[in-house]
């Protein structure tokens, strides 16, 4: 029998964030005013985030100490994850190379993003906030902020996209099993929401109005804060547990990974994965390859210009240097809701401009394609995000097997798709 799993104890659990400014030969460069210019400074951050996750935004030491609360809470999401081996997909494939996939599908939730809302709930409370307000499309990151406020006795207000809120109702009812408040956007409870109805009754809403709503409501509320889940580079920290406990478990097969691949929206979950390893190859200890894996449809970093951009449709937010379609960029409705995103996260925009991290676009159908081989061969239904990184993976497996090479090859399994089933229906009836 061939053992499939690298498992790791409670005790291994990573007990610092890594910060990848710390390696970084240049600073990222920091979010400015659109008004004046200049680099924001923290306290006009202040109406937003706590001070907690301020300082980890402009921080360049190498490691921060998580917080015992935030340890604790980690072993309730299942950490450490296992890394596990596809040898069913490799059988089926016929390839010579090995592919890990790391599981942030055991999350509660199902995906990575709890490692960051659990954090971000955390730094909050600690300031004596007491309500946290999100905008959220699908409704992974709602869900995960959701779970995390019930934990840290946080309100949690939720601005959720109109035609999600219609359309995709299990994780609105995940989300209030949790205890959080959520809104359909645009909606009647803000200025912003309110001009948008009045324009239009039914209008379907847009995560660019939805962040608007969120935003207005965290900064007129007295001990209400706002919450990203991905983009910003306090996110990209804490996801760093999944890279750190990737590198311990190469370290127990005694090898090293050829390729490590992961889907970007934002880039949290690709960031996670990635860059505790990055730091290494930065201080030129390993030649891996790091693959960035985005929708040809929504091509922020294969196609987008690199430039200070709003964070927003609504051109609300500071402006920040990033890899982008421009703010006004449209995304088509994919079912990878996740990925639907005009930019990518500055550190993440950073390595792609120094040429260390490579960033390649897949075709829907074919992401799918893959999902449904790694369903039937290692049991697992990924979310449709997710079937971008795999989708390479396969690719690369497939390369690897036509020149006859045992390469390794990791890629972040960052969530299951149990409550995104209408796109692999979809493509199951040969409608995509
Ligand atoms: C949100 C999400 C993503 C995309 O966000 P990133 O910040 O780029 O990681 C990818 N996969 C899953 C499962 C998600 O929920």
């Amino acid at each position: 029998m061939q053992k499939t799993r690298v498992e790791l104890s409670q005790d291994d659990l990573p007990t610092r964030w890594y910060n990848i400014a710390a390696d970084l030969k240049k600073p990222i460069p920091p979010p400015i005013n659109p008004a004046t210019k200049q680099p924001i400074s923290p306290n006009d951050l202040a109406a937003l985030f706590p001070m907690g996750l301020i300082k980890q935004e402009v921080a360049t030491e190498k490691y921060i100490d998580i917080p015992d609360e935030v340890l604790e809470a980690y072993l309730l999401l299942g950490r450490p994850a296992p890394l596990q081996r596809a040898v069913h997909l490799e059988e089926y494939l016929k390839t010579p190379a090995k592919i890990y996939f790391k599981r942030e599908d055991l999350s509660p939730t199902g995906s990575h993003k709890p490692n960051t809302a659990f954090a971000q709930a955390y730094y909050n409370m600690k300031e004596g906030i007491e309500q946290l307000v999100t905008e959220t499309g699908a409704g992974q990151w709602g869900s995960a902020l959701s779970l995390a406020c019930n934990y840290f006795d946080l309100k949690c207000k939720v601005f959720m996209v109109r035609v999600s809120y219609d359309q995709k109702p299990y994780r609105k009812f995940v989300m209030n099993v949790y205890g959080a408040d959520v809104v359909p956007s645009p909606s009647d409870q803000t200025e912003f929401g309110r001009k948008v109805l009045k324009q239009d009754p039914n209008h379907p809403g847009s995560l660019g109005i939805a962040i608007s709503e969120s935003m207005e409501v965290a900064m007129k509320g007295k001990n209400s804060r706002y919450s990203l889940g991905s983009v910003l580079n306090h996110v990209m920290l804490h996801q760093t547990v999944i890279g750190q406990e990737v590198l311990k478990q190469f370290e127990m097969l005694d090898q090293t990974p050829d390729y490590m691949i992961g889907c970007v929206g934002g880039g949290s979950n690709f960031a996670g994965f990635s860059f505790p390893m990055i730091g290494q190859k930065l201080n030129g200890k390993l030649d891996t390859e790091f693959i960035a894996v985005e929708p040809e449809v929504v091509p922020s970093m294969t196609k987008g210009r690199y430039e200070y951009d709003f964070g927003d449709t609504a051109q609300t937010t500071p402006l920040i240097k990033m890899y982008t379609l421009g703010s006004d960029f449209i995304p088509p409705p994919i079912h990878a809701g996740g990925l639907r995103y005009h930019g990518s996260a500055p550190s993440l925009s950073v390595l792609i401009d120094m040429g260390v991290v490579k960033p390649v676009a897949v075709k829907q159908r074919e992401c799918f394609e893959a999902g449904v081989m790694f369903a039937k061969t290692e049991g697992i239904i990924p979310a449709p995000e997710t079937n971008h990184a795999i989708r390479t993976a396969i690719d690369l497996a497939i390369e690897a097997k036509r020149k006859n090479e045992e390469k390794i090859i990791a890629f972040n399994l960052s969530g299951h798709g149990l409550l995104d089933l209408n796109g692999y229906s979809k493509f199951l009836d040969g409608k995509l």
